[in-house]
Order: structure tokens, then sequence, then C-alpha cells
């Protein structure tokens, strides 16, 4: 009996004109992840098909999956042609072991098979409790579901669970986003949302070597490849502002320390989003998190920006929520080692939680701020991810 894996995708549905864009994009996603298994894709009616796999890679392959945005749920099934007996018994068979209640699903989406839903499943469930006497049929709130999908290629596809897929759209199709990713717990979740939501990551860490340590980013490159798992397209940068902070250090009222650091942080993510061909900037601000988080802050931070817009999915998070995605997308443990970020070094005592931007504007009237971004762009460097 050959088996195979019945893909879902949804939302695409909805795109219109734009549809085969979408589908496209899928397709070629999934292609790449599954050509190391060697199976084939193929489409029916609303669904994807893998097939010619070696069985004993299907749990490998789901792992895959479950990472492949725009793919709603998934589900390992028997194929079969659509004739009666040959269901009947893939039924059977893969049911024999079971024990407690079941029912049967049908779905005639090709409807030149001569059996309604209803009465076959009804057929069906009667064959089952023939050869099976520790199965017992409940409607309602069974142990197992049987589906029965009867497609228009003339094949019908018999499986017993619903994998859930991680939704969203394919990754790619919303073009490139510059994520400033820290060694912390929200950015890599940031990332992932964003991912999710069909965006090419463009990372880029800030460090401040040599206050900040090797390990630091190593920690970073390790994230960075988490998020390579939802985007094989992604990319790390990683660019000093030692010498932004020193400066700041050195001239400006300590207090400002962050704010000019942060503005410093989104003029430099303008200028790489740009040569990246984007205007999406993604962060993992929440809202009211710390004190470079209220909106006053945010507001004076993003108002160096002159082409880009900034995203932040996480803004109405709280803290659990977030650490529920990174323990989900196994982010959590990388981000909890402790490691000093760039954010921590010369950190202020009473750094500002509504600094006025006169105020900013004049700290950094003491300071060079084109030679600076203009260094600190030159310290960039490409850190492979593989
Ligand atoms: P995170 O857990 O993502 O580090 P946080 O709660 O620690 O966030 P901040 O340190 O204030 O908050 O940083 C807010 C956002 O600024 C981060 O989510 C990230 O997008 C960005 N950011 C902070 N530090 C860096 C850095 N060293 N490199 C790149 N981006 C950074
Ligand atoms: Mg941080």
């Amino acid at each position: 009996m050959e088996k195979v894996i019945l893909i879902r995708y949804g939302e695409i549905h909805l795109k219109g004109r734009n549809r085969s864009f979408f589908e496209n994009l899928l397709v070629s996603n999934i292609k790449a992840a599954v050509k190391p298994y060697g199976a084939v894709l193929s489409h029916t009616s609303g669904r994807y098909i893998l097939s010619n796999f070696d069985e004993k890679n299907a749990n490998k392959l789901s792992e895959v999956l479950k990472n492949i945005s725009g793919i709603v749920s998934f589900s390992l099934a028997i194929v079969c042609a659509s004739v009666y007996d040959q269901i009947s018994n893939v039924v059977i068979d893969l049911s024999k072991d079971l024990k407690g209640t079941f029912k049967i699903e049908a779905n005639r989406a090709d409807k030149t098979f001569p059996i309604k839903s209803p009465e076959l499943a009804k057929m069906l469930g009667g064959v089952i409790l023939d050869n099976n006497t520790m199965l017992s049929v409940d409607c309602f709130n069974p142990n197992h579901t049987i589906n029965v999908d009867i497609r228009e290629n003339n094949k019908t596809y018999i499986y017993l669970e619903k994998v859930l897929g991680m939704g969203g759209m394919p990754v790619g199709s919303a073009g490139k986003g510059v994520l400033l990713l820290s060694g912390g717990i929200d950015s890599p979740v940031a990332g992932y949302m964003m991912a999710k939501r069909g965006v090419n990551l463009v990372c880029l860490h800030f460090h401040s070597f040599p206050y900040t340590s090797p390990q630091a980013q190593e920690k970073v490159e390790a994230l960075a490849k988490i998020l390579a798992k939802y985007d094989s397209h992604l990319t790390l940068k990683v660019i000093s502002v030692t010498k932004i902070q020193e400066e700041i250090h050195k001239k400006c009222n300590p207090n400002f320390m962050i704010t000019l650091l942060r503005r410093f942080m989104f003029r430099i993510a303008e200028i790489v989003a740009k040569n990246e061909q984007t205007s999406m900037i993604i962060t993992g601000e929440s809202l009211g998190q710390v004190a470079s988080q209220t909106i006053e802050s945010m507001t004076v931070v993003e108002s160096v920006l002159k082409d880009s817009v900034v995203l932040r999915p996480l803004v109405a998070f709280d803290k659990n929520e977030t650490i529920e995605i990174a323990r989900k997308i196994n982010s959590y443990k990388t981000s909890i080692i402790p490691y000093e970020d760039c954010c921590t070094v010369f950190l202020p005592k009473n750094p500002l939680t509504k600094p006025r931007l006169d105020k900013v504007i004049f700290e950094e009237s003491k300071l060079d701020v084109d030679s600076l971004i203009n260094e600190a762009i030159n310290s960039i460097k490409e850190v492979k991810i593989n």
C-alpha cells in the first residue's frame, strides 16, 4: 500500500488573481525542503501530494513540513484507487489495531464516485465493526477518526491524523525585512512571526566587541540558525557599535545612552534595508516592557527613519506569551544563555522612559553622527549560516 503525505494550504485561496504567485512560491519552498528525501510533489484540486519517499523518513518529512509557512495541515495517508473494494480493504487494515470508539469522515470531492459520503461512511463503519470487535461507533466524541478523502484524480486518501502546520503565508511572498536580532528572547520570536507571514529575514546584529564577547555573537548565530529553519534564504550581518557607544559615553549625558544608541541602530538598519531593497525593519519590542519601549521612546527613536517602517509583531504581547512561542520554536534555551548585549554595556542608572526629542537632538549634536555611521557600516560582516 502506497503511503503519501496530503498537504493542505489555506489562506492563499483568498488571494484572487495573485493566487498562482503564492502557490508557485509554496510549491518551490516545499520542493526545496523535501529535496534531500527524494520525495515528489504533485497537485490535485486544493491539495498537494508528497509521494515516492522512503517510509522510514516519514517522521523527518513531517518535521520539515511543520516549518514551512503556508501549510495549514497535513496527513500521512494511504492512497488507493477510488474503487469501493480497495477503499474498504485499506480502511480495514488501517483500523485493525485500534481500540475504543471511532467514526468515519468521508469527503467526496469527486462527484463521479457513485456512493454519496453519508452512505459511504455507513458502509465503511459497518465493515470496520465486522472486522474489529474492540471498536464501537461514536460520531460526536470518537477516539479515532478515519478520514476517507475521494479526490478528483481518481484516487482516495485514507488517514487517521491531521498534523497542524505553521499556517501563515509562503516565506518570500511578503518580500524582505531587516530583523534587529539581539541575543534575547524577543527578537527571534519577532523574526519567526514575520517569516510566518511570508517575510525573508535579513538579520542584523549589533555588537560592542571587546565589551561584548565572541560567545555573545555565537549565541546570535545559533539563534539565526534556528530561524533559518523557517527561511532558508535567511542571512545574518553583524556590525560593531563600539565606537558609537564610546563616543556617547564620553560626550553625552549618560541617561541618554540607550535612546541615542537606538537611534544609531535604526539609522544603520535603514541603510542596510535600502541596500537590500526593502523598507521593512522588524524589532522584538513590546509596549512598556522596558524604558526604551514606551511610546515616547519608540517615537523619538523611530523619528530618525526617512523611508522605512518599523514592524513590531510583539508590541501587544506579555512576556509569557512571547516565551511560549520561544519554547515552541526552540529558541528559548539559547536565548537565556547569559551573555551581555551591547544595550547592557554602559547601561545608565536612570534610562529615560519619556525622552524629549529636543533634548535628544541636543545631546546628539555633540557627536559626529555621519562619520560614526559610516565607520560602523564599514565594519559590517556577513556571517555564514549553514
Ligand atoms: P530582546 O529579547 O529581543 O533582546 P529586549 O526585551 O531585551 O528584546 P531591548 O534590549 O530593549 O529589549 O531591545 C529591543 C529590540 O531592539 C530587540 O527586540 C531587538 O529587535 C533590538 N535589539 C536590541 N539589542 C540589539 C542588538 N544588539 N542587535 C540587534 N538588535 C538589537
Ligand atoms: Mg535585549
